[in-house]
């Protein structure tokens, strides 16, 4: 056991060591010693961070600070096992605290010490330690577990993605209960240490750079070794696992890139190339106009025919679908899945409720990424989307803002949500809205974000008072108009830009 001898335990052994001194459960008491104590008796973590949209996300009571995520796996069987290793800190004296989990549970050892465990709601693992923690303590808390995670159902459900090759573990906001327990909520940012042992021949695919390479395990196996210093939210983390080609090479700016191409992807195969090799090219021009890359490492993974049907801004490395090289490459969800390297993974959301920063920004960049092609500036993008939109469309009656729990990926978070910024963007002028977005990245880097706080840095940089325009674009229900002025008399003509982009968001929206 390790012991944090900092004043809130030290002061907790004084208290419990003498008389109780009187106080209402929760609170804290004045003290002589001039700074409260808790006089509490430990109570269990939260089931939830309290999340608007998904109360039981997450769990209160600790912080962690680094996964170390070492599994088995049998493509042939899909039988995963592990052993996870949590490292965190308590922020309260706590009788039990939940990790969301949902793989059968072998043990749990909190500090070398065995703990009872059971399972409560719909992914919570509750564990009971043998000894009460205290606040501030750290905690080192071992998982063994085992299971089938494509037969592990929530609701009829699995985040988890057999394949014919292997799996992916790549969804969002539910991934990570399939694979790793966790403190699962954007909240609670890490480190990761992933390896995979799987039979040799069969790659293993995950975030940030490799320090060493695969290594050759008994029984002809192999171990991937992967690891991410950067915090990263556990939606976040991922592997892809089966057949890949991986290429890997250094960025003019010194940065690891590693992509990944599935073997089954055939005649999509050169299409995906063409589009993810681009990643340097298009994170460097991102660079220039949302700030300096947040993550030590880059790249792209185009998943197998048979995988995900969307792709997903994991860290360091986004995972693609099929699907978008249908019509050939399609540099227009790089620069979707990459933006969001900066907005939804070092700047992640405060609540899902928040989901506008993720997809709004990131559909944004397609529009600059139009522009930057000469494909269609953002304002002609913006005048065929919103036409293409009628008035009484049920597109208007989502509210980008405030979607809902059950449509925090509806189109018009995406759509609505771009039109947003380019409205903002207008309001604005160019100088003030290209400061606003890399002052947003830096000063909530690693961090976490809500709209209010995006709103008020907005109002700061340019000086305005912009609470109409995101009432009325992200807060209620509706067409906006839009000034006449800024519309053309005929119909808005089709931007180049605009399959792709329209094909990238059926596939990224649901
Ligand atoms: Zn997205």
């Amino acid at each position: 056991m390790r012991r944090a001898l900092t004043a809130a335990t030290a002061a907790l052994t004084l208290t419990t060591a003498g008389t109780m001194l009187a106080g209402t459960p929760g609170q804290a008491a004045p003290t002589g010693w001039g700074r409260p104590i808790v006089t509490a008796a430990p109570q269990p973590g939260a089931a939830g961070l309290g999340d608007t949209y998904f109360p039981d996300y997450g769990n209160g009571g600790y912080d962690v600070e680094h996964y170390d995520v070492r599994l088995r796996y049998d493509p042939a069987t899909d039988l995963l096992t592990g052993t996870t290793t949590i490292l965190a800190t308590a922020t309260q004296d706590l009788s039990a605290f939940n990790l969301d989990f949902l793989l059968d549970v072998e043990s749990v050892r909190v500090n070398g010490w065995a703990a009872t465990t059971s399972t409560a709601g719909a992914h919570e693992l509750v564990v009971t330690p043998a000894r009460t923690v205290t606040r501030g303590q750290q905690l080192t808390i071992v998982v063994r577990y085992n299971g089938i995670p494509s037969e592990t159902l929530v609701g009829g459900y699995t985040g988890w993605t057999r394949t014919d090759d292997g799996a992916l573990a790549v969804n969002e906001p539910e991934s990570a209960w399939w694979w790793f327990p966790s403190n699962d909520h954007p909240l609670d940012k890490a480190t990761f240490d992933i390896s995979v042992s799987v039979p040799t021949g069969v790659e293993v695919i995950s975030n940030g750079v490799q320090p060493r390479p695969p290594v050759a395990e008994a029984g002809n196996r192999t171990r991937w070794i992967w690891r991410t210093t950067s915090p990263t939210a556990t939606y976040l983390a991922f592997m892809a696992i089966g057949q890949y080609d991986i290429v890997t090479d250094t960025t003019p700016g010194g940065q690891p890139v590693v992509n990944a191409y599935s073997t089954s992807l055939g005649a999509l195969g050169p299409a995906a190339r063409a589009s993810i090799e681009r990643t340097a090219e298009i994170v460097d021009w991102e660079s220039g106009i949302f700030g300096p890359y947040p993550f030590e490492a880059q790249g792209g993974v185009a998943g197998p025919i048979d995988g995900i049907g969307f792709a997903l801004e994991t860290q360091t490395r986004p995972v693609y679908g099929p699907g978008f090289w249908r019509r050939g490459a399609n540099t227009y969800v790089v620069a979707h899945e990459n933006a969001h390297q900066w907005f939804g993974d070092s700047v992640s959301v405060a609540e899902w409720r928040n989901i506008w920063l993720n997809e709004g920004f990131a559909s944004y960049a397609e529009w600059l990424w139009s522009e930057e092609q000469g494909e269609g500036t953002a304002q002609e993008v913006f005048d065929f989307t919103y036409a293409s939109y009628p008035a009484d469309d049920e597109f208007w009656q989502v509210l980008p803002g405030d979607p809902g729990a059950a449509r925090v990926f509806d189109n018009a978070v995406y759509d609505r949500g771009a039109m947003t910024l380019h409205q903002l963007r207008l309001a604005v002028g160019d100088d003030a809205f290209f400061e606003i977005l890399p002052a947003w990245t830096s000063e909530h880097r690693y961090g976490n974000g809500t709209i209010e706080q995006f709103q008020a840095l907005a109002e700061r940089i340019s000086g305005l008072d912009l609470d109409d325009l995101f009432t009325t674009w992200l807060f209620t229900a509706g067409r906006p108009d839009v000034a006449t002025a800024a519309r053309k008399a005929a119909p808005p003509t089709e931007p180049k830009s605009w399959a792709k982009i329209r094909e990238s968001h059926h596939l990224l929206s649901h």
